[in-house]
């Protein structure tokens, strides 16, 4: 086969492929990319970028494949590429299921396997629905759980574009966050105060739903692509005990915070004490090298489903080639203590997102926890960059022609800018990508 070069590349695409969550005339102007190094990525015209998001929050351990992921692939794909989940059980699912049983706390001890977060959501209210015999399922207004059925419909973002999405079985609570209830600057006492008052408009709306139709609660642990959205931890444990007092099953969404990403192994680990019903994850279980997921389930919800099916189900799910590259991912993860690092370079994520909002005035805030940042950005008429309905600013363009430059690479969404490197980067690297983002930012001011 021949090398195509990068005009016959463009032009390919440009004739034949599509985008989804994006006009396809984006493609035109991405960089073609090459070749993955640590926590770079190299281009056909010799550019090379820091990840700057781990893609979309998924390259948690960057480039250099561990070899124990290789060969474990290779070992799949070579002696049995594919087993129908239905119908067959091989060793990596068994494996994989125990490893994370053991990482999970006591009562998630069931596990299953399918190909994306999206359908791990699904799964997830499907579980919940079948189990309680109930329908609604709360979440919150600044969310992503996903782009697909019901995953979709329980996303509050871009809820405006979705009507199709409908809000039958699916209904919103505000988000307790700064933005929304104005008790940052207050401190310790006034969050408190603000989370209880949280709490007492969530339980209002629980009553007036009537709590017997309210299957489970689903929220993100750290509100991820919404802009890493930390809730107050008396928010977050009380709403685990509205769910006990109403008979409500809880839903962790971890799809982009699990596996370390914030410094813990879950995200809903910051809540001392809650321990959720059901969580789904994916992204960081095989660092995006293949597609997998997971839904863990208490005991109780895998007793119940040992001998009535769940009722939802995919060719591909519990992919053995995916299993065996997850379980190495996992124990690449463990070994190298990942999760510790997200934690040790937690200050300096901190102050280096300090030092971007005192020192640029298109900064408005930054968020912080573990290698998950977020800044909130600003035109100089102090607008936001892009509101939450009408169109972008005019500067969005050029900050990300100067992000590219600067070989900023990741998913640049203003007002929202990202900063969640993969997890193996290390402190002069990590310093580094904030000092190109700090030059970036220039153009905004
Ligand atoms: N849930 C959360 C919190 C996410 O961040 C995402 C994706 O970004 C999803 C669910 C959907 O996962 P996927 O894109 O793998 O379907």
């Amino acid at each position: 086969e021949d090398k195509w070069d990068a005009a016959k590349i463009r032009a390919a695409s440009a004739a034949h492929v599509g985008a989804t969550w994006t006009p396809s005339n984006v493609l035109d102007d991405v960089p073609i990319l090459v070749k993955g190094e640590g926590v770079f990525l190299h281009a056909a015209d010799g550019r090379k970028f820091i990840d700057w998001t781990s893609q979309a929050v998924c390259t948690n351990l960057g480039y250099d494949v561990p070899p124990a992921v290789i060969e474990a692939v290779t070992r799949q794909l070579t002696e049995l590429p594919h087993v129908y989940s239905g119908l067959g059980m091989v060793e990596p699912r068994a494996r994989l299921a125990a490893l994370l049983a053991e990482l999970l706390p006591a009562p998630l001890t069931g596990l299953i396997f399918p190909s994306s977060g999206s359908e791990a959501n699904e799964a997830a209210i499907r579980i919940a629905r079948r189990f309680t015999g109930k329908h609604k399922i709360l979440t919150q207004y600044r969310s992503y759980h996903g782009g697909s059925g019901a995953s979709l419909a329980a996303t509050g973002d871009f809820r405006r574009w979705y009507a199709e999405a409908g809000n039958s079985g699916f209904i919103k609570a505000i988000n307790p966050t700064p933005l929304m209830f104005s008790w940052s600057e207050a401190g310790d006492a006034a969050e408190t105060d603000g989370a209880h008052r949280a709490l007492a408009a969530l339980e209002e709306q629980i009553l007036l739903e009537g709590p017997q139709t309210i299957a489970a609660v689903l929220l993100e642990s750290i509100v991820g692509s919404g802009g890493t959205f930390i809730a107050p931890e008396a928010y977050m444990r009380g709403v685990r005990a509205l769910c006990d007092k109403y008979g409500i099953l809880y839903i962790a969404d971890e799809v982009m915070v699990g596996f370390g990403r914030t410094g813990k192994m879950w995200g809903f680990q910051h809540y001392e004490g809650l321990v959720p019903d059901i969580v789904t994850s994916a992204k960081g279980l095989t660092a995006a090298y293949l597609p997998l997921s997971m839904v863990a389930m208490s005991a109780e919800l895998h007793e119940f489903f040992r001998t009535r099916p769940v009722g939802w189900g995919s060719t591909y799910q519990a992919h053995p080639v995916a299993l065996a590259c997850a379980y190495e991912c996992v124990k690449h993860l463990l070994k190298h203590d990942l999760v510790g690092n997200a934690a040790r370079l937690e200050p300096v994520m901190r102050e280096c997102t300090d030092h971007l909002v005192a020192s640029h005035p298109s900064v408005r805030q930054g968020r912080v926890k573990g290698l998950f940042g977020c800044l909130d950005l600003q035109g100089v008429d102090g607008k936001y960059m892009q509101p939450l309905s009408g169109p972008p600013h005019a500067a969005v363009k050029p900050f990300r022609r100067a992000l590219l430059d600067e070989g900023v690479y990741g998913l640049v969404r203003p007002p929202l800018l990202h900063s969640a490197p993969p997890l193996v980067i290390d402190e002069p690297t990590l310093r580094d990508g904030f000092a190109r983002v700090d030059r970036a930012l220039s153009v905004l001011d």
